[in-house]
This record gives C-alpha cells, sequence and structure tokens, in this order.
C-alpha cells in the first residue's frame, strides 16, 4: 500500500486522513497532548468539562480504520520522509501538511498576555479564572474574540471587555445595523465592547488605549488573527507566501507533498474555516486517488457561536442592501448586477439553507 504521512491532526488533517484511510497507510502526526478535538468548540472547556467531550474520535476509531495515530512536532521534510523533533523518520509516498495557523500575538509588553487557539490556552485561562482574575480584556471583535468574551461571561462573574479598531464590530461579516444589533444584544450579556480603539500598551492590571483610557486587564487575550503556521514547510525548502503556496491540486512546490488548511495558500487567499479545511481534507484525498478536478473553495459562512443569539452571514457584502422580514427573524440580503452576493440572517435559522444556496443566484428569484 502507498504510505501516506499527514502532518497535523486538526480539523484537516483528520479529515484527509479519514477519507484515505482503507485504500493507503496513513500515518497521522498529532503535535498536539490530546486526542484530535473539535478546535472550534473549545471554549465549551471554560464550563468545566474535559477535553474528551471535543474529541473528533474516540481513540479506538483511529486504530479500526488502519489509520497509525503517533505523537510528535514535526521539524523537516526531505527525501521523502517526515523527521520528528525526537528524530524518528516517517517516510512516505506522499504527505499532506495541515499545520493550521498560530495567533497573532501583538507586543504590547505583557509577557503573560494569552490567546485562544489551542486547547491547552483554554485550560490555562480557566485556571487563571479560577485563581480569582476580576477582569478579562480581549482585544479583537472578530468571531472569536466576541465567542471567547461571550463564553468567559457565561461561566465566571468577571468584567470582561472587547476592544476593537474597526468603527463596528464583524465589519467584514456584517453590515453596520446587523453589527449595532449584536453590540446591544452582547451588552445584554455584560460585555463592554469599544469600537474605533486602538490598544496602545498593557501594563499589570490593565490596558492602556491610544486615546489615553485604561480598561481593566488583570488577563489580557488576544484574538488579532491568526498566522498560517509554515515553520515547517520553510525549514524543508517548500515555497511560502502567507501561507503554503498551493495549485489547485492542492500541491506545493516539493513533489508529492501537498499543503490542505488554515496553513494553506492558494491564489493569494488563505483560509480560516473549518469549512475549508475539511472540504480540502476531502479534496486531497480525491487528488491523491485521481478523482480530483481542482478544489474550489465554497462560499464562506459564518455563525456565530453564543447562547442566544442567532446569527449567520454568507457570502460578502458587495452591493445594494436590502431587507427583508423572514417571519421568525430578520434577512439582509446584498445585490450587486442582479445576483445575490451575501445573506446576514439574525434569529431566522428557519432559512439558513436557502440563504446560503441563495448567494451567486439571481436577486429577482430570491424567495426566502
Ligand atoms: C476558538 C475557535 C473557534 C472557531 N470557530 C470556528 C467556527 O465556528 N467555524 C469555522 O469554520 N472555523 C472556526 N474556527 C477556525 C477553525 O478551527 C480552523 O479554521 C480549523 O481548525 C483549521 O483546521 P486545520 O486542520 O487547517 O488546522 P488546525 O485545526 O489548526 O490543526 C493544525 C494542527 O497541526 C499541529 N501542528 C502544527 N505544526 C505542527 C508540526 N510541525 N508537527 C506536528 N503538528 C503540528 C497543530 O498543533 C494543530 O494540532 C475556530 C477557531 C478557534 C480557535
Amino acid at each position: 500500500m502507498e504510505r501516506i504521512a499527514i502532518i497535523g491532526a486538526g480539523i484537516g488533517g483528520v479529515q484527509a486522513a479519514s477519507s484515505l484511510a482503507g485504500s493507503y497507510d496513513v500515518t497521522l502526526i498529532n503535535g498536539e497532548d490530546a486526542l484530535p478535538y473539535y478546535r472550534m468548540r473549545i471554549e465549551e472547556l471554560l464550563g468545566g468539562s474535559g477535553i474528551e467531550s471535543l474529541q473528533i474520535h474516540p481513540a479506538a476509531w483511529y486504530a479500526e480504520k488502519g489509520i497509525s495515530l503517533i505523537s510528535g512536532h514535526a521539524v523537516r521534510i526531505a527525501n521523502h520522509a517526515v523527521i520528528l523533533s525526537s528524530g524518528e523518520s516517517v517516510p512516505f509516498d506522499k504527505a499532506i501538511i495541515a499545520t493550521g495557523a498560530r495567533p497573532r500575538m501583538l507586543s504590547l509588553g505583557r509577557s503573560d498576555a494569552m490567546a485562544i487557539r489551542f486547547s491547552s490556552d483554554v485550560m490555562a485561562l480557566r485556571q487563571r479564572l479560577d485563581g480569582g482574575a476580576a477582569a478579562v480584556a480581549i482585544i479583537g471583535g472578530g468571531l472569536l474574540g466576541l465567542e471567547a468574551a461571550a463564553s468567559i461571561r457565561e461561566h465566571y462573574d468577571v468584567k470582561v471587555s472587547v476592544v476593537e479598531t474597526a468603527p463596528y464590530i464583524l465589519p467584514n461579516q456584517l453590515d453596520e445595523e446587523t453589527s449595532a444589533y449584536l453590540r446591544d444584544e452582547l451588552g445584554k450579556k455584560g460585555i463592554d465592547i469599544i469600537t474605533g480603539a486602538k490598544a496602545d500598551k498593557a501594563g499589570e492590571g490593565s490596558l492602556t488605549l491610544a486615546d489615553g483610557r485604561t480598561v481593566p486587564a488583570d488577563i489580557l487575550c488576544y484574538s488579532a488573527g491568526v498566522i498560517p503556521e509554515t515553520s515547517l514547510a520553510e525549514a524543508s525548502g517548500i515555497s511560502i507566501g502567507k501561507g503554503i503556496i498551493v495549485s489547485s491540486s492542492l500541491g506545493t512546490s516539493m513533489p508529492d507533498v501537498y499543503a490542505i488548511g488554515d496553513a494553506a495558500e492558494l491564489e493569494g487567499h488563505t483560509f480560516g474555516l473549518a469549512l475549508h479545511a475539511r472540504e480540502m481534507g476531502i479534496h486531497v484525498a480525491s487528488v491523491i486517488k485521481g478523482t480530483a478536478a481542482g478544489y474550489v473553495p465554497s462560499q464562506p459562512m459564518t455563525q456565530l457561536k453564543v447562547a442566544g443569539i442567532d446569527l449567520s452571514a454568507f457570502g460578502t457584502k458587495d452591493g445594494s442592501r436590502h431587507e427583508i422580514d423572514a417571519g421568525e427573524g430578520r434577512a439582509v440580503v446584498f445585490e450587486k448586477d442582479g445576483l445575490v452576493t451575501g445573506v446576514i440572517l439574525v434569529g431566522a435559522r428557519q432559512l439558513l439553507a436557502k440563504a446560503k444556496g441563495a448567494v451567486g443566484k439571481p436577486f429577482a428569484d430570491l424567495v426566502l
């Protein structure tokens, strides 16, 4: 059987392993201590549950599928082998780099600043909150920052502030009105959102903004985007840009080596969604099996995972804005050149499938 080495056991790596299992001799290299888990749900750990509750598959599943799941940190790929930091070498016929991304950390002068990317980050945050921290400042009012703020408030009675440079939260996904609605809803949950503000420096217990205001911050948490994890590719002489550069067949500049998920860069774009990591995991398996055409990423979809707030966004905000009363909620539709470019749903979960399907179709045909 052909040997496949997959580096990184996140959403993309596990999906690729699952899609290749049975037909190939698959080795999945896990760089974390825990069994592969759903990264998108790590904030649930703040509620006190253990990492087992987030496992993608139980330990026995890998053995049943014939996937060899090994622990290790890959440092280099050379001569059709992955070299681990332990010195061990994993030979392969084809390899898939699925090393994900790491959080962008800012230098504001606090060595104990945190980010939320790995389960170990959430466990460390939990420990500090249990240890009596009274105020958390989160830099970045994107999806992850807002979800983290809501999760902390759900489980701990602490002051939570979110600092965002843009004039309103989720500027890439939402229009200004929907963003204002969301801000009010999060405000009701006790989250203080400060927009149009730039964090300047962080001292012990507080964060100072560029306009001189201070925000209480026993814990300082960065949620200012991610950087594709390209160290392994770089050390192996594989071409990188923002991420690991791949062709539409997800191949890198090194023969027989592919890259997928948050680590990959396709036509100048990097990804940051589990949706695309999973899709690429399926796609790369088809490429290896010889059955795939070029990878075309599906429309991004955003769903805020905050209890009691039902908000989803598809596509972009290009063109003119139309507000539609959707019975149980509200839909905001964007239209350009007669086509639907994007849909935002507020409290209208029943329309998810229709809204997703509407993007790219004629606006005149839209039925929600
Ligand atoms: C809190 C949070 C919430 C999110 N919510 C959503 C959501 O609602 N919807 C959505 O679509 N996306 C969401 N995302 C983003 C989503 O989790 C990522 O897009 C997805 O996990 C990317 O999958 P991946 O397989 O490319 O990489 P990852 O899941 O990041 O996995 C990469 C793995 O590779 C390992 N690794 C790195 N380098 C090495 C090495 N040299 N050797 C061995 N192992 C290595 C890493 O430790 C990691 O385990 C969220 C992310 C976070 C952090």
